[in-house]
């Protein structure tokens, strides 16, 4: 059977010390049987990501599948760096199953999101999601990047950079863009800290977007990635948050799932799924569902404002023409209200 499977892309985004690095090399620790690819932007000085990350290369992420664009800002150098690395990954005899692009703090998401567009990439890579990163302490207190001396650093030692935006102008540009927002250091400060954190991130961050805590890097690769291919066929129905590899339990995440009815058309279902998340703490929804009148199944997923469908097979002679879904969202979940939305 034919089959077009798009391997998904996140961009994870964020300032220079707001634990972008950690956050990752939890991720590649707890992958879940994932093979990751990750594309590292720190250059000048201050590379040092891709080391660090190279360091703790596992069975799951090779030293191979680690590249690291150190010739200056991921944004300013999207055609001469970014787009033949993307080419050369996907021209490679073993594919990764998720990739990770690690931005510098400076670069604009903006015009590296525009980049999936291009002809040999869209048809063989999906963004998933754009993660920010941000920094709780230095949010609440005004300042937005842990230490803006580095980023001021970080800029001079870059002859590519061709964007001139100040500090303030990138933390808003990284929000704008962002499906999820991972929320760094809480545990350094008491509720009235992170509330006025959160009140920052909801001036910028577009409706629907979620903004979920991690201290220590530690989210699951369920919330950050999705649940794996693999999931979305056989084991959709088992598959939990707590389900990953070696995985810490984690309280804070509620995961289930359920089948669909048939869709009149993949905008209709985009569309009511947009709003159910909206509504509820949903952070992704992620499996396939049957259109009317399609004989093949559309794969859709869904990250914070950013919901994406393509058909990937048809539907096999003799198989239920019914949707699953995994939907993923934070503790308390309203289960029964999100199936009685999505049932009828
Ligand atoms: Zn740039």
């Amino acid at each position: 059977m034919s089959q077009i499977k798009k391997i998904p892309a996140t961009i994870v985004t964020g300032f220079l010390g707001a634990g972008k690095t950690t956050l990752i090399r939890h991720l590649i620790a707890n992958a879940g049987g994932r093979r990751l690819a990750l594309i590292v932007n720190e250059f000048g000085e201050l590379g040092f990501d891709g080391d660090l990350l190279k360091g703790c290369a596992s069975d799951t992420c090779r030293e191979e599948d680690i590249v690291e664009l150190a010739n200056g800002c991921i944004c300013c150098t999207v055609a001469d760096d970014f787009l033949p690395t993307m080419e050369a990954l996907l021209g490679r005899a073993q594919l990764p199953d998720h990739i990770i692009i690690e931005t510098s703090g400076l670069a604009l998401p903006k015009p590296l999101v525009q980049a999936f567009d291009w002809p040999s990439i869209r048809t063989r890579v999906t963004v998933d999601g754009v993660v920010a990163v941000i920094d709780a302490e230095a949010t609440s207190a005004g300042r937005f990047a842990t230490d803006p001396a580095l980023l001021a650093a970080q800029r001079a030692a870059d002859p590519n950079f061709d964007h001139d935006a100040p500090l303030e102008e990138l933390f808003h540009d990284q929000l704008a863009c962002a499906d999820l927002v991972v929320l760094t250091k809480t545990d350094l400060l008491d509720a009235g800290r992170i509330e006025a954190a959160q009140r920052q991130l909801d001036q910028f961050t577009r409706p629907g977007v979620k903004t979920v805590r991690a201290s220590f890097g530690e989210l699951p690769a369920a919330v950050l990635l999705g649940l794996g291919a693999a999931a979305e066929d056989d084991v959709a129905g088992r598959k939990s948050v707590h389900d990953g590899a070696g995985e810490h339990d984690h309280d804070d995440f509620d995961s289930f799932w359920l089948e669909i009815p048939q869709a009149v058309s993949p905008a209709l279902l985009v569309d009511r799924l947009k709003s159910v998340a909206g509504r509820h703490d949903i952070l992704r929804i992620k499996g396939f569902a049957a259109i009317a009148g399609k004989p093949m199944r559309l794969v859709v997923q869904g990250v914070g404002a950013r919901f994406g469908h393509y058909f990937d097979r048809a539907w096999a002679p003799g198989e239920a023409m019914v949707g699953r879904l995994v939907v993923i969202g934070l503790k308390g979940l309203d289960q029964a209200a999100i199936r009685a939305e999505l049932a009828g």
